[in-house]
């Protein structure tokens, strides 16, 4: 199947990522989102985030012109029905997604196909409540997404042949690359990515290291770019407490606890960089271990 027309429904952190990388690949993108705000927020990032590209002779200004001119914002969900391929990045709700895939249902072409770019919910049940589960599949991006280079695409149970060829080949229209992996909790990357996270704050908590010696370990001892405490803070805490909520849930396996250290430092609010304070605190000119 021939994909030309993408509908993104959410234009948040990973809708606008996702439709700017669309745009640029040459795809005809409809973007829509319940705020306005956000739809009008989107396309201002696009714009500085492909100036950014232009400036560093990544992407010419023709080029970006062309992207932003094949990228129309609608507030009206049903605006998209049309479209080859429906990427959903709304709020990470199950009952969120639910209620859109429903909504879209009546107003779909035959083929269209359906994904989401869920970090945690079963593709499978969200499959199985549209009419057409064989046409549906986690499509995942990472964040920030015209950055990171992978993209996990899972089947679902009922996930038919061609609708993972049609997916796999828009991932590598985009230049990027696909790992196909089965809906389990967590998919690959946060099945094996948040557990260390989580097992480093173990090591804070437990009082093994302190927030330097466990970054700085893990940065010089394993070759990672960035320590685990301070990846943590990037990503955000309350969504690595949520990922290993839904693995301990999922898969019932104690080796998936939540270290109440990450929990209490989301009880407190300290979310990470988001909030200007996690493993460290932003607010000075460079940032300061909070343990
Ligand atoms: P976000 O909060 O930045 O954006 C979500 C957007 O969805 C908001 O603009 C919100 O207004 C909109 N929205 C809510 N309900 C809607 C509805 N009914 N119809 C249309 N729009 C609606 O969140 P995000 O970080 O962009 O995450 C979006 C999805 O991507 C989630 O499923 C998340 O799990 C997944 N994801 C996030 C990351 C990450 O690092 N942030 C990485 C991979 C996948």
């Amino acid at each position: 199947m021939d994909i030309q027309t993408i509908g993104i429904v959410g234009a948040g952190q990973m809708g606008n990522g996702i439709a700017h990388v669309m745009s640029l690949a040459g795809y005809d993108v409809r973007l829509t989102d319940v705020s306005e705000d956000a739809l009008a927020k989107a396309m201002e990032i696009m714009q500085g985030n492909m100036a950014r590209q232009v400036g560093r002779g990544k992407i010419s200004e023709a080029d970006m012109q062309a992207a932003l001119g094949r990228i129309v914002t609608t507030p009206t969900l049903t605006d998209l029905g049309q479209s080859d391929l429906i990427i959903e990045a709304a709020t990470e709700r199950e009952t969120v997604k639910q209620a859109i895939f429903e909504d879209l249902i009546p107003y779909l072409k035959p083929e269209t196909i359906l994904t989401s770019n869920t970090s945690s919910i079963s593709i499978t049940r969200l499959a199985s409540r549209t009419d057409r589960p064989e046409r549906f599949m986690g499509f995942h991006f990472m964040n920030p997404v015209p950055v990171m280079q992978l993209v996990e695409l899972i089947r679902g149970i009922a996930t038919n042949q061609e609708t993972f060829a049609a997916c796999q080949a828009v991932v590598d229209k985009l230049g990027k690359t696909a790992a196909s992996a089965e809906d389990f909790p967590g998919f690959i990357v946060n099945r094996i990515l948040m557990p260390m996270i989580n097992e480093a704050v173990y090591t804070l908590y437990e009082g093994v290291g302190n927030v330097n010696s466990i970054d700085s370990s893990m940065k010089l001892g394993a070759n990672h770019p960035m320590g685990p405490l301070e990846l943590a803070d990037f990503i955000g805490l309350d969504t690595c407490l949520a990922i290993m909520n839904v693995l301990h849930d999922g898969l019932a396996d104690t080796k998936y606890r939540p270290c109440p250290l990450l929990t209490k430092y989301v009880e407190a609010g300290w979310l990470g960089r988001k909030t200007e304070r996690g493993f460290y605190d932003y607010r000075g000119e460079t940032p300061v271990p909070t343990r």
